[in-house]
């Protein structure tokens, strides 16, 4: 960037105050600062937000058979880049092995909650598959979502923050007919306003039914929820175009493939499609490789709107200002940190709850 610029901006932001405390070697008290902005989360995994010593304790005391095998403190810590997504996502399963009852689902909203208090978030969107709870516990998927939505509701009062449920789907054979399940589920609690959106995640080369694209459209029109979807994480810049023209996403999950195509960026800026740009998590999952520079460089000069997400900071053993700080660190600019809480009310699918 141009060196006057920063320097223009030293003088009239106070964040850059800290900046050169990091050049100087002063990184905590830059975390300190960071972590004083107010935040909103738009791009978090339960599973993946729940502290990792929560994770571990609760697959010891209610999974030990299936994770006997299982080095439980490696499996669960991605803070070093995989060579892609496939490895990254390796383990997710054992993730999956929990909660076995209400009470563990309540320890992990609990903790996760915790760790949204600590970098100063005011308002989280949470994913969940949902369906898996179900089948842990034996439970209608009507009664996994309404556990969870309770848990969710019961923190944000504690906890001051406010907070949506975004249910996820992942791609494969069983991707339409799991949405479907889930948006029954959600009618039949009476379309609870805690559910604010859906979203599709997973390998993005794996098979999708043709209906699934469908499905969204009318979770977005028909319902009204807002509508998410991972894509252009492993570098297919079609499937962000697919996302947008026949899933009607109101935002892009990660989207690092745009930044090699204007036609693509032109796409989210015209048509005002955020990106939830996860800085950590596209460097551990090999999504930007360590030889090139992260997109957001480029989303910043096409003017396409973008938010500054975690994705899963407890696997990466980082926390939402350290997204911040690597984005500095990508972007050099501080003034975008300032202003981000704004873009991600504007962008948040809880605008949508009257
Ligand atoms: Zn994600």
């Amino acid at each position: 960037m141009d060196p006057n610029r920063k320097l223009r901006d030293l003088e009239c932001l106070d964040i850059l105050a800290v900046i050169s405390i990091v050049i100087h070697g002063g990184g905590i008290s830059m975390i300190h600062r960071i972590r004083t902005l107010p935040k909103g989360e738009l791009h978090v995994h339960l599973n993946g937000l729940v502290e990792r010593s929560v994770i571990i304790d609760l697959l010891r005391s209610e999974a030990a058979e299936e994770t006997a095998a299982v080095d439980l403190e490696n499996a669960l810590r991605r803070n070093t880049p995989c060579a892609n997504l496939e490895e990254y996502l390796a383990e997710w399963n054992v993730l999956r092995l929990i909660p076995r009852s209400r009470n563990s689902l309540r320890l992990m909203v609990i903790s996760a909650f915790n760790q949204l208090q600590a970098q100063n978030t005011s308002f989280a969107e949470i994913r969940s598959s949902v369906i898996y709870i179900s089948l842990l516990n034996r439970i209608k998927v009507s009664e996994a979502l309404r556990w969870l939505i309770e848990e969710v509701e019961n923190a944000s009062k504690t906890y001051s923050i406010r907070a949506g449920v975004i249910m996820t789907v992942s791609r494969g054979n069983y991707s339409a007919e799991n949405l479907r399940t889930l948006l029954v589920a959600y009618e039949h609690l009476g379309k609870p306003k805690t559910v604010i959106g859906v979203d599709l995640a997973g390998n993005e080369e794996e098979y999708t039914p043709p209906e699934l694209a469908g499905l969204f459209m009318r979770a977005k029109e028909y319902h009204g929820l807002g509508v998410t979807i991972h894509a252009g994480e492993t570098g297919n810049v079609g499937n962000i175009h697919r996302a947008v023209k026949e899933f009607g996403a109101d935002r892009i999950g990660h989207g690092t493939a745009a930044g090699k195509s204007e036609e693509t960026m032109g796409l989210l800026r015209d048509r005002n499609i955020c990106v939830e740009v996860c800085p950590i998590s596209n460097r551990m999952t090999g999504s930007v490789p360590a030889s090139e520079a992260h997109p957001l460089v480029k989303f910043i000069q096409h003017d396409v709107p973008f938010v500054i997400c975690s994705d899963n900071p407890g696997l990466h053993q980082a926390n939402m200002s350290e997204d911040y700080l690597a984005f500095l660190e990508e972007s050099g600019r501080p003034d975008l940190l300032e202003t981000m809480y704004s873009v991600q009310k504007e962008h948040s699918f809880l605008r949508l709850i009257k």
